[in-house]
């Protein structure tokens, strides 16, 4: 990984990327412009993306064990990369990962506006995903207060995912998982939150919400604690990520 301190460099970040895609055939799209950034999303060539999975971090440009994570993981994954089909957005929010700031230049925040228009950013890859049925959705984030890792499982119908605690027992090899009963405002067993559909964000929904909703079958949120050492964050990540597409792969 690069050293912390190229984590909000977007410009390294997206040099990166490109030299990644070369290598592994991968399409690197500008798919539009916010505040004179392109935005960009890294995905498998000429492929049917049905039961393919989904990757984006950088929503919260706060969060830079996330983009750094998603990339760390792709460069030591190359040969994964050209197996499964996958749609990848390395960065949501490269102003906010410039700026250190999780909110965008408009103080808006990304993850609240999967049911609206006001963002080009999301409208657009709502737009681009649409009628594809991802087998796995994951975004990474962080958490300043956490004292731990975590994650959300969005609502869904059914029990609940299985998959959710080996993917932070992968990741506590690195960070602890968040010991707090309740996190966010919302109670956690373990360190999994499932919020119910009724206690969803009033602001507007947030990225895995919708995906649950219309475009995958599952969908994962990880959270690493802001706070600790960035190297051990970005292991963790990647740990979780490995976790969950393992076990899905070999199902
Ligand atoms: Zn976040």
């Amino acid at each position: 990984m690069g050293s912390g301190g190229n984590c909000h460099d977007y410009k390294f970040l997206i040099k990166r990327w490109r030299i990644l895609s070369k290598q592994t055939g991968l399409k690197l799209r500008k798919f539009t412009e916010v505040d004179h950034f392109p935005c960009y999303e890294v995905a498998s060539e000429h492929q049917d993306y049905n039961r393919g999975i989904y990757i984006s971090a950088g929503i919260h440009g706060d969060e830079p064990a996330g983009t750094e994570a998603l990339l760390s993981w792709a460069e030591s994954r190359k040969d994964l990369l050209k197996e499964i089909p996958v749609v990848i957005y390395p960065c949501f929010n490269p102003w906010g990962l410039m700026e250190n700031s999780r909110f965008d230049s408009q103080s808006r925040d990304l993850n609240r506006q999967w049911d609206k228009e006001d963002s080009s950013v999301i409208t657009e890859v709502i737009k681009r995903t649409a009628g594809i049925r991802f087998s796995l959705a994951v975004n990474l984030h962080e958490d300043y207060d956490a004292n731990g890792i975590y994650l959300y499982e969005p609502p869904r119908r059914g029990s609940p995912d299985k998959l959710s605690s080996e993917i932070l027992a992968a990741g506590q090899k690195y960070v602890a998982i968040d010991s707090r009963k309740k996190i966010e405002g919302r109670w956690a067993r373990n360190g999994i939150i499932r919020p119910a559909k009724s206690s969803l964000p009033v602001e507007g929904l947030p990225e895995a919400a919708f995906l649950q909703n219309s475009r995958a079958d599952r969908t994962f949120v990880f959270e690493t604690p802001s706070e600790k050492d960035l190297s051990l964050r970005v292991k963790a990540q990647i740990a979780m990520l490995d976790q969950a597409i393992q076990l899905l792969v070999s199902k």
